[in-house]
């Protein structure tokens, strides 16, 4: 018997990747519901798959290109889901300024001084050269000291509460758009010829932007949640067992190797092997293994629900909000997604909030609705329907080094025990689906088949 722990995106697929090799399977979810981060949260009717419902992360289920990972994922899901080839209409607001063509920060609307003070530095900057000692000196070297304290400076303060400095070289700014718009599309397209710039400039329209091999699901009237459900349902009727709402109690080991799990309920599972896709630090709990507990800080994640009684003015699908003034971070809207408009019951917005907050929530949720007028996203006058306001504790690390601290747990764990194969989020320092599921598969792939 396979054992899976982890019910999230990355368990789901594990457990029907063993299936298809013909292994029996048991997934162990904690929590009541299964989904982790993709599990669909309830809208106005109650139901956190279908009709109104929310998602708590990223919207779309994302083809891999690996066949294998994506006949697995999304049987049938031409039929029951929207999906998009094309590059998504995503927006930002900078400076001021709502730009619907581009998710890339559009440095045009700076005062004309430093903008042009910036791309004459943008264009002369010579690369990285390896003897930076913090962020602030890599980006200087990439993108010219105007647009690295402009923009990245800002940025950084606004979505971190952190300098520049307090990232070491390596360390990630993940929540940030790497590419700047700087230029009309004409030039931006003969600019990203040049290798260094390509890296550095974004498309400035949607349309410049090459058509990408990666199928984006969206379900045309739902949540990620039905796309759990889907899977969980196919996990089932495969033989599959699953326990959600109950958590281990303790592991029992035989040399070397994992060869029972104690159950809170008091049943007692034996494996031959387990997928562990939850926080290694459990694991190591379970096994009382020692591992270094330094982590990164983690951003509480806060998302603001609301129907409105009004269409969105943007058409974009996602707008990144990099203003400091904001609290809003990055706002969805719902029915620009799903062709299955939501008119009638209103129309899906969702805003995520991205700090430790100081504010209580309900003058929070005042100030998030008064955004979104200021941001240009909805007329003056518009009226809430229904909101909902949930966080979500530790959902995002601020990885100041870069270091990679889930595969120095891996490493000590795998000392200790041999049938326990460690993946989920934050494996080889990544955070979202794609590569997560191809180190899922490439790691199965080689004992499994
Ligand atoms: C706000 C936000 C926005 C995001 N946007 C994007 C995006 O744009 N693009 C993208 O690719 N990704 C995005 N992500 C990340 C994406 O959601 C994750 O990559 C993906 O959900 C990871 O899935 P997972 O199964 O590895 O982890 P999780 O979803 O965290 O699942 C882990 C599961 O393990 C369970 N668990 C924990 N401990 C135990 C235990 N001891 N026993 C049993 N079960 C346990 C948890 O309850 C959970 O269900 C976003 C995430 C957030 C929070």
């Amino acid at each position: 018997m396979q054992i899976v722990v982890g019910g999230g995106l990355t368990g789901l697929f594990a457990a029907r990747y063993l299936q298809s090799c013909g292994e029996k399977v048991i997934l162990l979810e904690q929590a009541p519901e299964l989904g982790g981060l993709f599990k669909g949260l309830p809208g106005p009717n109650g139901d956190s798959c279908e009709g109104n419902a929310f998602c708590i992360g990223i919207r779309y289920g994302l083809t891999t290109g690996v066949e294998a990972i994506d006949t697995l994922l999304f049987e049938d899901a031409d039929e029951r889901y929207v999906s998009y080839t094309e590059s998504l209409p995503e927006g930002n607001y900078y400076n001021g300024q709502l730009n619907n063509n581009t998710g890339c920060i559009d440095v045009r609307s700076l005062p004309p001084t430093l903008y042009q003070k910036g791309i004459v530095e943008l264009i002369e900057a010579e690369g990285v050269n390896g003897e930076e000692k913090n962020k602030r000196e890599v980006l200087i070297n990439q993108y010219g000291k105007t647009f690295t304290e402009e923009v990245y400076g800002k940025a950084v303060k606004k979505i971190f509460g952190l300098s520049l400095e307090d990232f070491e070289v390596n360390g990630a700014l993940s929540l940030i758009s790497p590419r700047l718009v700087a230029f009309d599309s004409r030039a931006s397209l003969e600019l990203k010829k040049v290798a260094r710039l390509n890296g550095l400039l974004g498309y400035t329209k949607k349309t410049d932007n090459p058509q990408s091999e990666i199928k984006k699901y969206f379900p045309k009237n739902g949540s990620t949640g039905l796309w759990i459900r889907d899977l969980t349902q196919r996990i089932e009727s495969n033989g599959g067992v699953i326990y959600s709402g109950v958590g281990i109690k303790s592991v029992q080991t035989s040399e070397g190797k994992v060869s029972t799990v104690a159950l809170d309920d008091g049943q007692e599972l034996e494996c031959t092997n387990v997928i562990w896709t939850a926080p290694l630090i459990h694991l190591a709990r379970l096994l009382d293994v020692t591992v270094p507990s330094e982590r990164p800080r983690f951003l509480n994640t806060g998302i603001y629900n609301l129907v409105v009684d009004q269409p969105p003015l943007s058409e974009t699908h996602w707008i990144t909000v990099y203003d400091q003034e904001f609290k809003s971070y990055r706002l969805t809207l719902y029915s620009n997604i799903s062709p299955v408009k939501d008119v009638g019951q209103g129309y899906r917005i969702s805003i995520e909030v991205l700090d430790e907050r100081e504010i209580e929530e309900a003058e929070l949720r005042i100030a998030l609705r008064q955004e979104l007028v200021d941001l240009g996203i909805l007329p003056k006058g518009y009226k809430v329907l229904w909101d909902d306001f949930i966080e979500f504790p530790n959902a995002w690390p601020v990885s100041l080094t870069g270091k990679d601290f889930v595969d120095d747990q891996a490493q000590i764990i795998r000392k200790h025990v041999d049938n326990v194969f460690m993946t989920g989020r934050g494996i080889k320092g990544q955070y979202f689906q794609l590569p997560i599921l191809l180190h899922t598969h490439e790691m199965l792939s080689k004992h499994f088949g």
